[in-house]
């Protein structure tokens, strides 16, 4: 029982069940902490990069074995599903944890860092556990356990999903949760609901951050390849210059977002990331390429932003005589981690119980991506931010996501265990039926 639970007698709304859960989850998550620390330590000490998690998932499937789980191995490469069946008719909630590491040589200083080397796209380089998708999958590995142990409290069935290459497949593979949706992961027993968490570094242990509708961005690359004529440094009124061409997209295409975008709705991103062309001083080129990256969390204001980026860079080439040729691919690179209002507002009691209502908190949407997404693509779903940071640490000096200081507190843990499980015991004992 909770404190805020007291003081704003909304005890009474619960019945004695829900109570007597709620408790027996928490107790069941303080059991199953030091093994899901060790657990975290071990999967830390061997690191496995995007596609290779072959030891990890390995150690993932005997322990959901154990558990006496159905188990798929070798999910989109080396994933691992697993089924908990409670016998009874209800919903089908999934609850995924990212698996992979990154090419990173750490120097976290924590006792048990990653001393591993692995080939990466041909060369050989530190393999680090920098995002904390260890503790993903132990904290995921926990809740299976808490949720073995209330399966006579549970409707309908859990699907666990460990998946690989959230940080991108090697070049020229594929991987992630796109792959995993590919090969009908969300289907037989088809999933009503998925929840998923990320630990960060920068928030403090013991809270959650939330946020309905568009949490992480879509990401879309773009190409403009523009085509002028050649000619000598020297005669530019011979050429049809496509350097000055370029530059004049660049600055063309910094007014999409800051005069096209309602930007009080949702934030929007327009980055030029390289541009290439010529070889020496005295040489006008005929061809220059630019490459950057649309990041938006709204459908519409991504569609303006494609047919904005693609008229602006056609008719100021146009202007100069030159052409632009423009790629924006169809399809995402990663769709908007989109969660569902109507979810997000049915489970936020959820959270607000499981962590206390002060240390549930709204946060701003970021533009980096999650693929997530491609869950939440098909069916609603929930993702969420639990907290890494020790407390002591102020916020500014915590070491970054992908950064080889990067540090999760173990303490921030148990409020994942706890999180993923108290969502899956209250939406299964919810009524699901007008949704
Ligand atoms: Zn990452
Ligand atoms: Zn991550």
């Amino acid at each position: 029982m909770n404190k805020s639970c007291i003081s704003f007698m909304l005890c009474a709304l619960f019945s004695q069940t829900a109570f007597s859960s709620n408790e027996r989850i928490d107790s069941l998550a303080n059991k199953v902490e030091t093994d899901v620390i060790k657990w975290r330590h071990h999967f830390h000490q061997n690191p496995e990069l995007s596609n290779r998690e072959f030891k990890t998932a390995e150690y993932i499937a005997n322990y959901l074995n154990k558990l006496g789980l159905e188990v798929q191995t070798k999910v989109a490469h080396t994933g691992v599903v697993a089924i908990l069946d409670s016998g009874k008719p209800g919903p089908v909630v999934a609850l995924r944890a990212d698996i992979d590491a990154l090419p990173i040589v750490e120097q976290s200083g924590v006792d048990f860092a990653s001393t591993v080397k692995a080939m990466y796209n041909g060369s050989e380089v530190g393999v680090m556990h920098a995002c904390g998708h260890d503790t993903h999958a132990a904290m995921l590995m926990g809740a299976a356990k808490v949720l073995v142990e209330m399966k006579a409290k549970l409707r309908g069935k859990v699907k666990f999903i460990f998946q690989p290459a959230e940080e991108g497949a090697p070049a020229g593979e594929e991987g992630g949760a796109e792959l995993m949706v590919k090969q009908g992961v969300l289907e037989s027993p088809k999933v009503d609901v998925i929840f998923g968490i990320h630990i960060n570094s920068q928030t403090d242990v013991g809270t959650i951050k939330y946020r309905a509708g568009g949490i992480m961005a879509a990401v879309d690359p773009f190409r403009i390849t523009i085509k002028g004529k050649q000619s000598h440094g020297a005669y530019p009124w011979l050429s049809v210059d496509p350097i000055v061409t370029a530059s004049q997209i660049v600055m063309g295409l910094q007014t999409i977002v800051s005069r096209e975008m309602k930007l009080i709705d949702n934030a929007a991103v327009v980055s030029v990331g390289s541009i290439h062309g010529g070889n020496r001083s005295n040489i006008i080129p005929n061809e220059v390429e630019l490459v950057g990256t649309i990041r938006t969390l709204d459908g519409d204001m991504r569609t303006h932003i494609h047919e904005s980026l693609t008229r602006k860079a056609k008719l100021i080439a146009k202007s100069m005589g030159a052409t632009a040729d423009v790629v924006v691919p169809d399809g995402y690179q990663y769709p908007v981690t989109y969660n569902d209002p109507s979810l997000m507002a049915q489970m936020l009691p959820t959270l607000q119980a499981t962590a206390g209502k002060d240390n549930v908190i709204l946060t701003n949407a970021v533009m980096g991506a999650e693929d997530f997404s491609f869950f939440q693509q098909k069916i609603p779903g929930l993702y969420l931010f639990v907290g890494g940071k020790t407390q002591s640490t102020p916020a500014e000096q915590a070491p970054g996501h992908h950064t080889p200081d990067f540090v999760i507190d173990d303490n921030g843990m148990k409020l994942g265990v706890r999180t993923l499980s108290h969502l899956v015991v209250d939406y299964m004992n919810q009524d699901n039926t007008t949704k």
